[in-house]
């Protein structure tokens, strides 16, 4: 089977991981530091909190951002069940935007439209998380301005988009948002197994994260009530968690960042071809915006289906059954039972229920060689057009 995805893990990737395992660190030791120095460099942010998931990162960015009862989070349907329930942890109210039906992100106009609705009911959202599918960034510049008029805070979910760009910079330099997080799943573009990071070019944000990432346990003088009792006195001056990252997740990460741009640049020329080979197929290939320079996570594809005499599932089966590991990103998150049971119900979002009954994500990885890729494109065509 050819996957979706997968990682990418070089020997000096296994070299920079044993000689953690050999040093006197495991956790808290200086490769955590040296990995968000790296990416934090990389991306044009002050700070960066390595975190033990993109999930844990969004935890940690809706408390520091004052998100509690009472308070609304929105957030696109087409994503990731993480990129809500961050809101229900912190006991607020989850919402969402439909998408924009050509980049398949949170729709800037339709949130919009929200947003004057909500004003006139007295309930604007606290937090809107911008998540950048498949690494095409939302209209941020768009978000930014309704984030200033409308007065909510925004988290850029960026799990799917560390190495892509936004108007030439790169995403993750918070310039439109409070808060970045990004994913180091093994699927994603790098990887440290696990992991997840939070950038912010706040420094109260970031002190607040570095608390709620180790229990809100302090060390520095300055953030305790008295003077210290002795060399081993610490307080616990919040209420965190322990979210830490390990220094072996450290290595990989900083190992797998020197390869950052070259995975980028791989999955662009993957893409491009996919663009070529596809496009006499009855299907839509991903259009991206011209502000956008996508980190390319994904490669989604949209079938159309009135010109297939078969399913959507019919489909995604028989690549399947021929060895193409295709996937669907996402079921959308309201429809899910534990959203339902809030009370959304399919035709809440039309827009991302569309996308749904039409989305199959194909192969997409730095490794994947163009002979599989050629494997890929010949079992879509076997299927849709016989
Ligand atoms: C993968 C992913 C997450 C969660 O990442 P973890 O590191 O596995 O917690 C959150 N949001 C989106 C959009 C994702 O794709």
């Amino acid at each position: 089977m050819i996957p979706y995805g997968r990682q990418d893990i070089t020997q000096a990737d296994i070299d920079a991981v044993v000689s953690v395992l050999e040093s006197d660190f495991l956790t808290q030791g200086p490769v955590v530091p040296r990995f968000e120095e790296t990416v934090a460099a990389h991306v044009g942010a002050k700070h960066a909190l390595a975190v033990n998931s993109a999930t844990s990162a969004l935890h940690i960015a809706c408390i520091a951002l004052g998100v509690g009862a009472g308070d609304l989070l929105w957030t696109s349907p087409i994503t990731f069940v993480a990129s809500a329930n961050c809101g229900l942890y912190c006991g607020a109210e989850v919402d969402f935007v439909d998408i924009d039906s050509s980049t398949y992100n949170l729709c800037p106009k339709a949130l919009e439209a929200k947003l004057l609705s909500a004003e006139k009911a007295g309930r604007l959202p606290k937090v809107v998380v911008a998540v950048h599918l498949c690494g095409q960034p939302c209209d941020m510049a768009s978000i930014h301005a309704l984030g200033q008029r409308f007065g909510f805070k925004i988290i850029e979910d960026a799990s799917h988009a560390i190495g892509g760009k936004y108007r030439n910079e790169f995403i993750g330099n918070c310039r439109y948002s409070d808060i970045t997080v990004l994913s180091f799943h093994p699927v994603k573009i790098i990887t440290t197994a696990e992991g997840g990071m939070a950038l912010t070019n706040n420094d109260a944000l970031a002190a607040r994260m570095a608390l709620l990432r180790s229990h809100g346990i302090t060390r520095d003088v300055s953030l305790m009530t008295h003077d210290s009792d002795g060399p081993w006195y610490y307080q616990q001056v919040d209420l965190g968690f322990n979210y830490r990252m390990t220094e072996l997740q450290a290595a990989l990460g900083v190992s797998q960042m020197q390869r950052l741009d070259t995975y980028v640049a791989r999955r662009h020329e993957l893409a491009k071809q996919y663009d070529t080979f596809l496009k006499d197929l009855p299907l839509v290939t991903p259009w991206q915006h011209p502000d956008s320079y996508s980190g390319l996570h994904l490669y989604v594809i949209r079938l159309q289906l009135e010109q297939v005499g078969k399913t959507h599932r019919e489909i995604f089966e028989a690549l399947r059954a021929q060895g193409i590991g295709v996937n669907l990103h996402y079921i959308p998150v309201h429809t899910q039972p534990y959203y339902e049971q809030m009370g959304f119900k399919k035709g809440d979002f039309p827009a991302a229920e569309q996308y749904y009954a039409e989305a199959i994500s194909l192969p997409m990885y730095q490794t994947l060689p163009d002979a599989q890729q050629d494997e890929v494109v010949d079992a879509l065509k076997k299927v849709l057009i016989g």
